[in-house]
């Protein structure tokens, strides 16, 4: 199937994503769910950063606010040398509905800064960040809009975040403007595990639910995980714990594979030592694509957006696909898993353990508390069943019901399947709970003035 440029815009697909759970909600005007489609905020900063080798480089970084009805501003903070406004839109307006999706009173928001953070020093970052965050000045804040960790940036770059914030707001509890920081700064633990533990949580409720035709548990399920990040190397941990075998992961470098079954903390030990997961003592060299369409009975993706497009979803060989990246899956990948009967756990329920972790570390910074890692988890299981069920039995309840028009108003031509209108998938009836929450709150509210 061919791929075109607007399959392949993240910002595109997000707009796809609406329209296609629009035609689920003729209680929403359409007026409403165009500006859903839109985006409240975009600043873009530009600002000089001085280099070790005492040049000075100017650096372009964003900051989105998708919507606020429901809350503050909540999203990630990405250093990457392909950051583009319209990526971070999107993004924006992805995390608008994880956080209605898990029912957390944030609205959505992201940044990014256009680096490569791996040929930056750790000075050179320091003041690239400070800087970053000045610039953005009063636009962000406890109540406004919250950074947190995203590709690129870890608890050291919250630290910072939380440092530069503070100096400008002496005097005032500035620990709730970011989330993802360090335990001495006011982080809360497992933070740092949130997303993946978020998608292990969401995939043994959703297999427990039979998602899966013939899999009722993790147990011996095999795994390949693409990106071996944060979210990544956190999940091949967690997915062995719980009984699966991880048979492949990759990074950015390329792929490996050992069927018997690889040792996520090993490959971690490998990566830090060599910088990349190749290599790793008898596994099996294979370049990402090659990752990507090796059988397995879950594919996690936790990289970057469209990888499984229209011109590699029909080599994908897993039996279920759950997203930790956001915006993995681009809507022709989406329908050819449709009809081939793979289940997709989309990124707006599968990845939200991590901002449903800093919504915690959010209200504890607010009370000047600290909560205990029991707690944390018990939360968070709680909150990834209930999103996970609501959203397989908004699919169900979808499913049976006759949709007010088989083509969205978008035109994104997924009205068609062969004739018939496309089956529900859980990504729409993920949207269809996140719009219909955010709008419900923007309409209870009313626009201004
Ligand atoms: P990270 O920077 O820690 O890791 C990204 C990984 O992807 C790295 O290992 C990198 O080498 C690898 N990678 C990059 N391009 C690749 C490619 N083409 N093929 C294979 N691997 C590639 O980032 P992260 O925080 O783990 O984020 C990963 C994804 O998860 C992103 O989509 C992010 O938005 C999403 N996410 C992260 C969080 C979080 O809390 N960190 C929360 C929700 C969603």
């Amino acid at each position: 199937m061919p791929t075109s440029t607007s399959e392949l815009s993240p910002y595109c697909i997000a707009q796809q994503q609406v329209d296609r759970a629009a035609v689920f909600l003729p209680g929403l005007e359409r007026a409403l769910i165009d500006s859903l489609k839109r985006t409240f905020r975009v600043l873009t900063v530009e600002f000089p950063v001085a280099m070790d080798d005492g040049r000075t480089r100017t650096f372009t970084g964003y900051r989105a606010l998708h919507s606020s009805v429901r809350g503050p501003g909540k999203g990630g903070v990405r250093y990457h040398p392909d950051v583009t406004a319209d990526e971070i839109r999107a993004l924006a307006l992805w995390m608008s509905c994880k956080c209605a999706v898990i029912d957390v009173p944030f609205g959505g928001a992201k940044g990014g800064v256009a680096c490569n953070p791996k040929e930056l020093s750790k000075d050179e970052l320091r003041r690239l960040t400070r800087r970053y965050i000045a610039e953005l000045g009063h636009n962000i804040g406890p109540y406004t809009d919250v950074p947190a960790p995203d590709v690129g940036t870890d608890e050291e770059t919250m630290g910072w975040i939380y440092d530069t914030y503070q100096m400008m707001h002496p005097g005032t509890n500035s620990f709730p403007v970011v989330t993802g920081k360090p335990l001495d700064l006011g982080g809360i633990p497992g933070r740092r595990d949130a997303t993946a533990l978020g998608c292990l949580l969401a995939t043994r409720r959703a297999v427990e639910r039979n998602l899966v035709p013939a899999m009722d548990s993790l147990q011996g399920a095999r795994v390949v995980i693409q990106g071996f990040g944060n979210a990544g190397s956190a999940a091949a941990r967690l997915f062995t714990q719980a009984g699966a075998k991880v048979i492949g992961v990759s990074d950015s470098t390329g792929g490996i594979l050992d069927q018997g079954g690889l040792d996520a903390e090993a490959i971690q030990q490998h990566k830090r030592r060599t910088g990349s997961v190749v290599g790793y003592p008898g596994s099996r060299q294979v370049t990402n694509a090659e990752l990507l369409e090796t059988p397995c009975d879950v594919l996690i993706p936790a990289a970057l957006e469209s990888q499984l497009r229209g011109d590699n979803a029909a080599g994908i060989q897993a039996r279920l696909i759950v997203e930790a990246a956001n915006g993995p899956t681009t809507p022709a990948a989406d329908r050819v898993f449709a009809e081939r009967e793979i289940p997709v756990l989309p990124d707006i329920l599968a990845n939200a353990g991590g901002v449903t972790v800093s919504y915690f570390e959010w209200m504890q910074n607010l009370r000047m508390e600290q909560w205990d890692l029991e707690d944390v988890h018990q939360e968070l299981e709680e909150r990834m069943n209930r999103a996970t069920d609501a959203g397989l039995d908004k699919r169900q309840q979808l499913s049976r019901r006759p949709s007010r028009s088989l083509r969205a108003p978008g035109g994104d031509g997924q009205g068609d399947f062969g004739g018939q209108p496309m089956p529900v998938d859980l990504r729409t009836a993920a949207y269809v709970l996140a719009l219909s929450r955010i709008g419900h709150a923007a309409m209870e509210r009313g626009i201004w003035p």
